[in-house]
């Protein structure tokens, strides 16, 4: 099955935007926490029955400001404390997937980072598992070359970890200039639900400046490799003009589907 839906409400504030979602035959939706954990579980609840009783499914994107390898060790139990904030958050939406950007390299080698990465995300997952929190974790490829969390970092984690991923295509490609859907969703191939953002995208060598518009010519093949394969994926659109662009990408897979 293929679930598609904005990353935010379209602005409407989340209950008023899953009935607007629900009205126009959207599935999902991305809650964003991008400046910070601000509701209630209360709140989070009421929102998680609506999401439910509409059959749309729910995320959660931490806050932007996370870094689990920062240098400074305020900085490091912060961005922990956003996280676990953004989880319990998740836990009570019914969300499943908690995205997050893990960390920047700051001058240190992949693999010294992705130890200290590796380490923070055990931590975290006991820590979930201590609160009886049932989401999951889901680092996100990241755009930028300065930032920790490309595809082969971030599968090697779920294998040793179990944390899951969040697979951004635009994002990937912005990284490596290319992108072939079909390599990637090989690489997922063990996945039993991918979790995706997807966007129109501005990028230099250094990688990804922002986010664009969803182009249709740019979207249609991977929408092709997904039913060629029949996968089970989740798409978040991500671009400044999400709602339109999951109706879209809707479209896309109808007119494939025949
Ligand atoms: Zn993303």
């Amino acid at each position: 099955m293929i679930r598609i839906g904005p990353a935010g409400s379209g602005g409407l504030g989340n209950k008023k935007g899953l009935e607007m979602l629900k009205s126009l035959g959207l599935n999902a939706m991305e809650v964003e926490f991008t400046y910070g954990v601000r509701m209630s579980n209360d709140e989070a609840k009421r929102i998680g029955e609506i999401a439910r009783g509409f059959d749309i499914s729910l995320s959660v994107h931490a806050p932007y400001y996370i870094n689990l390898a920062s240098k400074a060790k305020d900085k490091k139990r912060s961005s922990i404390t956003r996280v676990l904030e953004a989880c319990e958050k998740a836990h009570w939406l019914g969300a499943g997937y908690v995205v997050f950007h893990a960390g920047f390299y700051q001058d240190r080698t992949s693999r010294e980072i992705y130890d200290i990465i590796k380490k923070e995300t055990k931590g975290l997952l006991s820590e979930l598992r201590r609160k009886g929190w049932a989401v999951l974790l889901a680092p996100e490829t990241t755009g930028k070359i300065s930032q920790f969390g490309d595809l082969d970092e971030l599968l090697r984690m779920r294998r040793e970890t179990g944390a899951e991923l969040c697979v951004d295509f635009a994002h990937l490609l912005a990284r490596g200039g290319t992108i072939d859907y079909g390599r990637v969703l090989d690489k997922l191939k063990a996945i039993k639900h991918i979790h995706s953002h997807f966007s129109g995208i501005q990028y230099t060598k250094k990688g990804e400046r922002r986010h664009l518009k969803t182009d249709r010519k740019a979207i249609a093949p991977l929408i092709k490799e997904i039913l060629r394969r029949d996968i089970d994926i989740t798409i978040i659109n991500e671009s400044p003009d999400p709602v339109a662009d999951s109706i879209m990408t809707g479209k896309i897979i109808e007119s494939l589907n025949g």
